[in-house]
């Protein structure tokens, strides 16, 4: 099965806000990554936060519907410059 999803996926990495946490100085050792997925739902704009396991699966489902998103605009142009160039 072959998924498919629209929608952005976020990586980000937070601060604890604890002056004593490595976090504060090191960059690399921000909390995290924290996987957000946004996605339009009846004209709203909703988001949810991820595992990282549910991440990945997210990440292909949305490259997938960039793919056929993509495919469709194709097969689209194609039979407009097929159909209306066609000879009467
Ligand atoms: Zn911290």
């Amino acid at each position: 099965m072959q998924y498919l999803s629209s929608g952005t996926l976020l990586k980000r990495t937070k601060v604890c806000g604890n002056p004593g946490c490595r976090c504060a100085h090191d960059p690399a050792a921000r909390h995290g990554p924290y996987y957000e997925w946004s996605y339009l739902k009846g004209g709203r704009l909703h988001h949810r936060n991820l595992t990282p396991k549910q991440a990945e699966l997210m990440r292909q489902a949305i490259a997938n519907y960039r793919r056929t998103k993509k495919l469709l605009r194709a097969w689209e142009v194609q039979t407009q410059l097929i159909e209306l160039n066609a000879p009467e």
